[in-house]
């Protein structure tokens, strides 16, 4: 089975989760799963774009800093208040950034336009000032901002489907949301299996190691948005597999390390086939061969969607990245877009055995404009530092059984190493 035919089988098994109205502060990355609207103007009035003087521009038609137009000071507004006065002609209000602009006013001076600092140097303060000389003429509506200029009331703002970032929280709160309706984050329940794994913190004793799947894939899940539900080591037994799974069933997706190879201990196989029905596939990919996809039954009778991935480091992680990143994505209502790519031009030979697609681990420099690459460290699928060294897949086709240096080769972009691209 080809990379995208696996790709495929569990995307049509994948389903957008339901709505659910989360908090601004909470909701950053998932995606809208409704049209909003602007149900008034932003800003609501027109409002000073600066720190000056409101006047009538008809009033200032010849200022110039030789001779300026003098107007009498009629009051001061600030931002989150009211003027209290209207600007008559040959009048003039302080106005501040964001402060309703006074009636009858229909432009604004900036201070430094003015002779305001002259008279404070004197000694004055703002609030004693009684006149104010202008000393440039600007045309009507200069430094105003008009009502409706970023937001027109009743205007789509954003349609389903927008994906949340910083700026769409801060339009939807200027809007006065205090939350937003989402597709929900996936729970993914996140299961390593194995009699020699310990988790990290404990003593080994020999022939153990450390369990660093569920943490590397864990903060894979937190990279895409999801949830990640973590549960304790299931030791290779029926019945604390058994155990394990029941209570990762309440998750939308259920993740497992390790034991769906031909290995004499792999009960995953067995035991996951029990609960559910389950398929193993043998992607034509390496590292990440061994795959099982399939679905778990809860006691309800309802059911999820469960990827066994290999158990190697390197090979969890990158079978992770190809088949769990587009299936959380879907979960999520997110547009499901291809890994970002680079060419670049291969510094060392590469050789790919049996006609399977390569994600070699490499490192991307760029030189000159040009990006070139070489292998980062030994390519096992045990070897976990070379992935964390690396910052991109070159990826060696299927029909490609050694390329040369100098040739161009696509690199996929890691997670985190995106400013490559720039
Ligand atoms: P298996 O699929 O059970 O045959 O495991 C393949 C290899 O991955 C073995 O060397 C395991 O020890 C190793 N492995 C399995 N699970 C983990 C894990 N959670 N963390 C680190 N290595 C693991
Ligand atoms: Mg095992």
């Amino acid at each position: 089975m080809s990379v995208e035919e696996a790709q495929e089988r569990i995307l049509a098994q994948i389903h957008t989760l339901d709505p659910t109205d989360g908090l601004l502060i909470e909701v950053r990355g998932q995606v809208l799963a409704e049209d909003v609207y602007a149900s008034f103007d932003v800003p609501p009035w027109n409002d000073s774009g600066m720190d000056g003087y409101a006047v009538r521009s008809e009033d200032i038609e010849h200022a110039t800093p030789d001779s300026p137009v003098t107007l009498r000071l009629v009051g001061h507004v600030a931002a989150g208040y009211m003027p209290d006065n209207r600007v008559e002609p040959g009048t003039t209000i302080r106005i501040m950034t964001g402060a309703p602009l006074p009636q009858g006013a229909d432009t604004v001076v900036p201070f430094e336009e003015t002779d305001e600092l002259d008279q404070r140097q004197r000694g004055r303060l703002a609030r004693d000032l009684a006149e104010i000389s202008i000393r440039v003429a600007l045309t009507s509506g200069r430094n105003v901002r008009p009502a409706g200029e970023d937001v027109k009331r009743g205007d789509l703002i954003f349609p389903q489907g927008t994906l949340l970032r910083a700026a769409h929280l801060g339009v939807l709160a200027s809007l006065g949301k205090a939350t937003a309706k989402v597709y929900r984050r996936p729970v993914v329940a996140i299961l390593a299996t194995g009699d020699e794994l310990r988790e990290p913190g404990e003593p080994l004793k020999p022939g153990q190691i450390y369990n660093s799947n569920t943490y590397a894939l864990a903060a894979q899940v937190l990279d895409c948005g999801a949830i990640p539900k973590t549960l304790p080591i299931a030791r290779d037994t029926v019945e604390d597999l058994s155990s394990k799974v029941q209570s990762g069933l309440d998750a939308d997706l259920f993740v497992t390390s390790a034991g769906v190879s031909t290995g004499e201990y792999d009960l995953v196989k067995d035991v996951l086939t029990r609960q559910g029905s389950m398929d193993f596939w043998r992607v034509r990919m390496r590292p990440g061969k061994p795959l099982a996809f399939g679905q778990l039954r809860r006691e309800d009778g309802s059911s999820l969607p469960h990827l066994g991935l290999p158990g190697n480091p390197v090979s969890s992680m990158i079978a992770f990245d190809q088949f769990a990143r587009p299936a959380i994505y879907k979960m999520m209502g997110r547009p499901l877009r291809a890994p970002l790519k680079l060419t670049a031009m291969l510094q060392e030979t590469v050789v790919n055995g049996d006609g399977r697609r390569c994600f070699m681990r490499g490192l991307v420099t760029k030189e000159n404009g040009h990006y070139h690459v070489r292998l980062a460290g030994s390519q096992g699928s045990n070897i976990l530092t070379a992935l964390a060294m690396a910052n991109g897949l070159i990826v060696v086709p299927e029909d490609r059984s050694r390329i040369d240096p100098g040739e161009e080769v696509q690199v996929q972009v890691l997670d985190g190493h995106e400013d490559l691209l720039t």
